[in-house]
């Protein structure tokens, strides 16, 4: 399970592990949080014998974070796995416009990389093999191939979207309350 991390403006800047979690409720690090407890932890046992017990809620606001806050720039990096591209494309191929398991998506370059193609996310699509094979190094309009969407850089709560893994109900809509109208992820 992850707890989401925002800072004390609300804007997310981690996904914590458990342990990363309950480390911030032990040091008194967590100034606010939203949802009913999803994480118990065991603590230290107290002088009176018993066990000191950590609930965390799904999200908790980390008082002090503004500096690594900070790092996330407005431009989210790609990174090295597609996982996150075919995940803002729903598996959909950006071509033919069929659904497909992540083994059979690439990444494709709208403009191709060795045309000065960037690997940048306005630039980038999931393709099945098929359509990447075929398109080759030529833009859609020379391979006849429309874009049947258009790629965008992801804004930040999209990209914690993307990249969280097993995400809860009060967490996801913590992170859709903020996305721009135009998002896919919206309706
Ligand atoms: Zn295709």
């Amino acid at each position: 399970m992850q707890i989401l991390a925002l800072n004390l403006a609300g804007q997310p800047f981690r996904w914590l592990s458990a342990e990363d979690a309950v480390t911030y409720h032990a040091v008194s690090k967590v100034a606010w949080t939203v949802g009913a407890p999803v994480l118990l932890f065991r603590g230290g046992v107290k002088n009176d014998g018993s066990r000191s017990l950590i609930a965390s809620p799904p999200i908790i606001a980390v008082a002090g974070s503004e500096a690594m806050s900070r790092l996330l720039r407005e431009a989210i990096p790609m990174g090295d796995r597609n996982d996150l591209l075919f995940r803002r494309d729903h598996h959909l191929c950006a071509y033919c416009g069929d659904e497909f398991h992540r083994g059979e998506l690439t990444r494709d370059h709208v403009l191709a990389r060795s045309r000065g193609g960037r690997d940048v996310w306005s630039n980038v699509v999931s393709a099945c093999r098929a359509c990447n094979e075929r398109k080759a190094a030529r833009t859609p309009e020379e391979a006849r191939m429309p874009l049947r969407y258009m790629p965008y850089a992801p804004c930040r709560n999209e990209h914690f979207i993307l990249s969280g893994r097993n995400i809860l109900a009060d967490q996801m809509e913590y992170l859709k309350a903020k996305l721009p109208k135009h998002s896919r992820w919206l309706g």
